[in-house]
Order: structure tokens, then C-alpha cells, then sequence
């Protein structure tokens, strides 16, 4: 496959001196319920493509989306304002951050045409209006109206045909992607299509089918699958282990069957996990049990990977060339069952093989277990990394690499 930036511009190849860019960013961070910024891992990815704009003397309209608010009403447009992330922006870039209430107002171009070089504008949560979500041309005709170059940086919600995303690009001439974007797409591609052997996936959290187009894409160039977290017991229960009241996908146990036959046909393994910790039920609180071999019984359920399962799975990824990991080893997030995803951080973190993490969960496991600035690359995108892996066009570099649909306008 040919590299995803192909045909693409990146900021650095962009005319913006004195120009509007409308900069769309991933601004998507967790809000606690009094509006704190509990995670700013976005915000900071966004800087370097922010800082490149300013430097340039670009007049900057930053973008982005924040969680699912319900139109229309009014708790959600105080809750998932911008205004916290437009605070942080100022306090980080020493620029006025001025945000717009509505992108559609008219007075938006009279704002721009006074715009000082210590300021920058912010349109408020793009999903206030339903136009966003419905790739609305009409919407992205009046974004594109005070637009002169835009740039999509927002590598985590391209996968998305939204009006920030898909409509507004294709009516812009001049646009590009940002340093983020580059860079999660150049690390993905060598993951991809050069991965250096022996590549390791690391595969869990909670839904079978949610993975099936990532194996079936990578199962030649992948040379060990490891499979904890819920995965595992669909896996397990297809080669005849029981499992217990454990979460299985009945509908994919003829899946994990013919999974095992492919890959023992290319002579290459499937790890699973040789011991759980187990609990009675998904209740928390619920009393955890070491056992002490793969077999869980009857009246009980996973709830993590085991030691020696950790230690089987960290002898492969201490040999590792490639290591991929998308989904936690167990519900990391509950207390006493995150030893099996920490545990296997760790092994990824201690590997000289090139380490990229992929998923929203794991990316905070990963963050969590203290392993971070250990492992090569964090994806900013979850879904969108796993879409661009599994093979999907991603609607927001297909619009940035075509032309300016003229017609439309
Ligand atoms: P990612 O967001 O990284 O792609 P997933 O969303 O696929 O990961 O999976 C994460 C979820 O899987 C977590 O909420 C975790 O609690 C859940 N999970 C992992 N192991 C188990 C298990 N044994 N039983 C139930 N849920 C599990
Ligand atoms: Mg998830």
C-alpha cells in the first residue's frame, strides 16, 4: 500500500502567512463534572501544529468536537463548552483564545478582519449543531466562507465523514494535514507495512468482533498474537477450556477456530492466557481468586490475566521487533484487577522492540500503569489508528488529498 500521506499536503508545505487556517484539532478532552481538565494529552499534541500557525503569522480558527452532547440542550452546551480547553490553550500559547459562541454568526469575519497577532479564535463544541455530525455542505459552505486555508489535525476524529472533517475540505483549495497527523500516520504505516520482526500483536478488552478486521488485515505480517482481557475466552472456549460464566461471543467461536487453523498453517503462534483472576460476578467489590491453571469453573468469571500468563506473554514481547497493543488484559480500571495489563505494560515498556499502543482504554491503562514515556508511540486517535490498521479510507485524509470540489459552490 502506498504511504497515507501521499497526495497529502502537510502544514509546512502550506502558504498561511496573513491567511485564515481553519486548524481542525482533536480538542476532545475528559471534563470533570466542574469542568477540569483531567487528561490534556490532546491539547498538548495540538500545540506543535498551533505553534507552527502562529509562527507564520497565520490567523488562526481552531476546531474540534467535545463528547456527545445532546442538541439543544442547555446542560450539555455548559458542560461541553470549549471554554476550559480555551483557557488551557491561552495559558500554554500566551495568546488570547477568543471563542465563538457561533460559527455560523456573521460576525465572525469582522472578528477575523480585526484579529491581533496575540490572538486566535475558537468556534465553540462543533457538535452544539447537528449540522456537524451530518456532513452538512450548507454548514461547510459558511466555514468555508471565511476559510482561506484549512488544515485537519485531528487525527482521532478523521475517521468520521463530518462537516469539519469531509464537507469543509472539499470546498477549500489550499489544505493539509497537521504534525500530528504526520506523525501518527508515518508510525502506523512502518507498523503497517514494515514492521520489523518478529511483529508481536497484543490483543484484549472486552468485544471479539470489534477486532476481526484488524486480524484478518494484519495475520500475514503479524508472527505472534498474544489474546488476553474478555477476548481470550471466546478463544479459549473454542479450543475446549472452560471458561465458566465468563463474557463469550458464541457467534465468534467458529472465528477463533479457523483463527487457529490459519495461523498454525503459517507456522506461526497464538498465546493465550494459563492462569485468570476470577470473581464470582461483574460486581465490584466482588472477592477475586488466583487460579491456578487456564480452567475457570463453573460459578465463576475472568476478570484479568494471571502471573504466569504475564510471564508467558512477556517471554514473546522481550524478543519482540514490532509490538502493537490494543485492548487491557483485564477491567484494569477496577481496583485489584489491573495487575495483568500493568503487568504486561510493563513487559512492553522493558522490549527493545518498536512499541505502538493503540485504543482509547489502553492508551489509559498504558498512562495509568506509569509505563507512558516507555512505550514509542501512544495513538491520540484510538478508533481512528485501529480503522487506518484494519484497512478503512479514512474520511478526513481522502478530503484533504482531492481536489476542490468547484461544482458545489
Ligand atoms: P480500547 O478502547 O483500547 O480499544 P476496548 O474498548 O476494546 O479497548 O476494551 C476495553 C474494555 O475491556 C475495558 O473497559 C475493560 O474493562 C474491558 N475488559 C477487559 N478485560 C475484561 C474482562 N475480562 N471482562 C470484562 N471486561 C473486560
Ligand atoms: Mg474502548
Amino acid at each position: 500500500m502506498s504511504h497515507p500521506l501521499t497526495g497529502i499536503k502537510t502544514v509546512k508545505e502550506l502558504e498561511i502567512e496573513k491567511k485564515v487556517v481553519f486548524l481542525r484539532l482533536d480538542l476532545n478532552v475528559p471534563l470533570t463534572k466542574d469542568g477540569v481538565i483531567s487528561d490534556e494529552n490532546r491539547i498538548l499534541a495540538a500545540l506543535p501544529t498551533i505553534e507552527h500557525c502562529l509562527s507564520r503569522g497565520a490567523k488562526l480558527v481552531i476546531a474540534s468536537h467535545l463528547g456527545r452532547p445532546k442538541k439543544g440542550n442547555p446542560t450539555d452546551r455548559v458542560q461541553l463548552s470549549l471554554e476550559p480547553v480555551c483557557a488551557r490553550l491561552t495559558e500554554l500559547t500566551g495568546k488570547e483564545v477568543l471563542l465563538i459562541d457561533d460559527p455560523e454568526d456573521d460576525s465572525v469575519k469582522g472578528m477575523l478582519k480585526n484579529l491581533r497577532e496575540d490572538q486566535m479564535i475558537c468556534l465553540e463544541n462543533l457538535r452544539f449543531t447537528e449540522k456537524e455530525e451530518a456532513n452538512s455542505t450548507e454548514f461547510a459552505q459558511v466555514l468555508a466562507s471565511y476559510t482561506d486555508v484549512y488544515v485537519n489535525d485531528a487525527f482521532g476524529a478523521s475517521h468520521r465523514a463530518h462537516a469539519s472533517i469531509a464537507a469543509l475540505p472539499n470546498l477549500i483549495a489550499q489544505k493539509g494535514v497537521g504534525f500530528l497527523i504526520e506523525k501518527e500516520l508515518n508510525v502506523l504505516y512502518k507498523v503497517q507495512e514494515q514492521p520489523k520482526a518478529p511483529f508481536v500483536m497484543i490483543l484484549g478488552g472486552s468485544k471479539v468482533s470489534d477486532k476481526i478486521p484488524l486480524i484478518d488485515r494484519l495475520i500475514d505480517k503479524v508472527d505472534s498474537f498474544l489474546i488476553g482481557g474478555a477476548m481470550a475466552y471466546t478463544f479459549l472456549k473454542a479450543k475446549g477450556i472452560p471458561v465458566g460464566k465468563s463474557l463469550v461471543e458464541e457467534s465468534q467461536i467458529s472465528f477463533a477456530r479457523h483463527f487457529f487453523e490459519r495461523m498454525e498453517a503459517r507456522g506461526k503462534k497464538i498465546l493465550l492466557p494459563l492462569d485468570h483472576l476470577t470473581a464470582p460476578n461483574l460486581e465490584a467489590g466482588a472477592t477475586l481468586t488466583q487460579t491456578s491453571s487456564d480452567a475457570i469453573r463453573d460459578d465463576s468469571l475472568g476478570v484479568d490475566i494471571g502471573p504466569l500468563s504475564v510471564t508467558h506473554f512477556s517471554r514473546v514481547i522481550a524478543e519482540a521487533g514490532t509490538i502493537f497493543w490494543n485492548g487491557p488484559m483485564g477491567i484494569f480500571e477496577r481496583e485489584g484487577c489491573s495487575k495483568g495489563t500493568f503487568g504486561i505494560a510493563r513487559a512492553v515498556a522493558e522490549s527493545k522492540g518498536f512499541s505502538v499502543i493503540g485504543g482509547g482504554d489502553s492508551a489509559s491503562a498504558v498512562e495509568m500503569s506509569g509505563y507512558k514515556d516507555k512505550v514509542d508511540h501512544i495513538s491520540t486517535g484510538g478508533g481512528a489508528s485501529l480503522e487506518y490498521l484494519q484497512g478503512t479510507k479514512l474520511p478526513g485524509l481522502a478530503a484533504v488529498r482531492a481536489p476542490k470540489r468547484s461544482e458545489v459552490l
